[in-house]
């Protein structure tokens, strides 16, 4: 595939290769991008800025509804990219592309309601007979850069929200999963004038820090590792900032939880995309009253999810996006294991693939739940009351979502007032997120929000009009 820029399709010599984590087999190439390409893509989408402001909002609007009409008749084949690209199930491809559909609808409903507010100029002394309002206008040129393991619909978080508020987009998509997200792109180039919607693959750092650092470049949405995130924002300037970095969200279980609901809440939080989620559940803080009873359930739910070819429609996890990740994971559960950590089922690795694993008796300082693991892993942490649940909770440097299984009222007001986290979710385990709500953490799990409504308020400023 090719990049992107100004219309058109621009190739390299040096190629990236795309590996499917199952197989090992090549998937695709895309080009090696460098500096240059990365300061084409944003002179173009600076010159296109006219084009997106002199649009009117009627038709902006209609532009994304013919966008998502054309991507929904590509749902299968880019569900199948994903999975082969990145390893993710076929079933959880499809999902994906459901919400990236559903993503892009609530941007183009959203485009037709930005709008700024009546300031009552005449409640100040030097306000009598002064009109004053404020309209809401583009920031200039967007650039977006997202992370390999919800390739599409991560970009359309950024890039669908970019255009409703009338910007121009740089878009550098994962060099490990970018060929779903270029096809998206060409989708969405095809309904837009050329340099409104710009993408370019190649080295992180080489790209990023054209783009974190070009003038012409007036906001970065970033979603990735905290280390990458911090490293934009230490160099970024003035340029407005949405950081969506990782997470080590907790589930907490509460001896009057109904367990039934909890496992099933940890068992699909700790392996969904075979645990690279930043949302996934990477904590499990249990209440010791309940902790036999419910290791032994989750111990008995995880021996069940079916491991395998991501393309078969069974398959609940594949592997992980490469080896070196899985061995990450290993490396952190041997570990954990010999600082004490008891192993009750998994802990095995065969290539990309690591086994969906349960480790009981993990202490809070281990590293194996001080780091984000990205991996198909559930430490149990053992605790005595809530007190302590919300200590360990609270014990990481992150903050993004947090589950707390309960049926005690006064325990979830305790859990909200005082889990340090951007979401804290009631009887959900943290996988849960709906397109629409607020989403971004705390702490060194980043700065803003996304979700759509939060995400064009973002991308746009605000311009204050006085008649005198
Ligand atoms: P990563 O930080 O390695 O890469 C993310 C993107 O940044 C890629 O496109 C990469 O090429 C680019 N990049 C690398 N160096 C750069 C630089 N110096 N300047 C600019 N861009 C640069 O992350 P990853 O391994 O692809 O993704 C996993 C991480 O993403 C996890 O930590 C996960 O928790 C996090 N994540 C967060 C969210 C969220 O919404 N909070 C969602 C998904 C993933």
């Amino acid at each position: 595939m090719k990049m992107l820029i100004n219309g058109k399709g621009i190739n390299k010599e040096d190629k990236i290769d795309v590996i499917n984590p199952f197989n090992n087999q090549i998937v695709g190439k895309v080009p090696l991008g460098d500096a240059k390409d990365a300061k084409d893509a944003i002179n173009a989408a600076h010159k296109a800025k006219k084009s997106m402001e002199e649009m009117s909002s009627r038709k902006l609007s209609r532009i994304l509804y013919d966008i998502h009409q054309e991507l929904k008749e590509e749902h299968q084949e880019i569900s199948k990219l994903i999975t082969l690209e990145t390893g993710k199930p076929i079933r959880d491809s499809k999902v994906e592309m459901d919400r990236s559909l559903q993503t892009l609808l609530m941007a183009a409903e959203e485009s037709k309601r930005i709008h700024g507010e009546t300031v009552p100029m005449d409640a100040a002394i030097a306000g009598k007979s002064v009109f004053g309002f404020t309209i809401k206008i583009p920031l200039g040129v967007v650039a977006a850069i997202t992370p390999f393991n919800y390739p599409v619909n991560l970009a359309i978080h950024k890039i669908a929200p970019a255009l409703a508020a009338k910007n121009t987009v740089v878009f550098k998509p994962s060099s490990k999963a970018p060929l779903a997200a270029l096809k998206m792109a060409e989708i969405m180039d095809g309904h837009l004038p050329n340099g409104v919607v710009n993408v370019i693959t190649g080295g992180g750092s080489v790209l990023g820090d054209e783009i974190v650092t070009s003038d012409l470049v007036n906001k970065i949405s970033f979603t990735g590792s905290v280390p990458t995130g911090l490293s934009i924002a230490r160099k970024a300037g003035m340029k407005k900032l949405t950081l969506e970095l990782g997470g080590n969200d907790p589930l907490l279980v509460m001896d009057d939880a109904d367990l039934d609901v909890a496992v099933a809440g940890a068992v699909g939080g700790s392996y969904l995309n075979a645990g690279q989620v930043c949302i996934a559940v990477k904590r499990i803080i249990v209440h010791e009253k309940v902790a036999d009873e419910f290791i032994n359930q989750l111990v008995s739910h995880t021996r069940k999810v079916k491991v395998g070819d991501p393309m078969d429609h069974e398959t609940v996890m594949g592997p992980l996006i490469d080896e070196n990740a899985a061995i990450n994971v290993e490396q952190a559960v041997n570990k954990a294991i010999e600082d004490g950590a008891q192993l009750l089922c998994g802990g095995n690795r065969d290539g990309a693939f690591f086994d969906p694993t349960v480790l009981d008796h993990v202490e809070q300082d281990m590293e194996l739940v001080q780091k984000e693991t990205f991996g198909p892993v559930s430490p149990v942490i053992r605790v005595k009351d809530l007190d302590e649940a919300i200590e360990v909770a609270n014990s990481t440097p992150y903050g993004l979502q947090a589950g707390v299984f309960t049926s005690s009222i006064e325990n979830a007001k305790r859990a909200v007032r005082e889990i340090e986290s951007g979401s804290v979710l009631i009887n959900k385990q943290s996988t849960f997120r709906t397109d629409n709500m607020p989403f971004g953490g705390f702490k060194m799990s980043g700065m803003g929000k996304e979700g759509v409504k939060y995400a064009v308020e973002d991308m746009t400023r605000s311009k204050m009009v006085v008649i005198g």
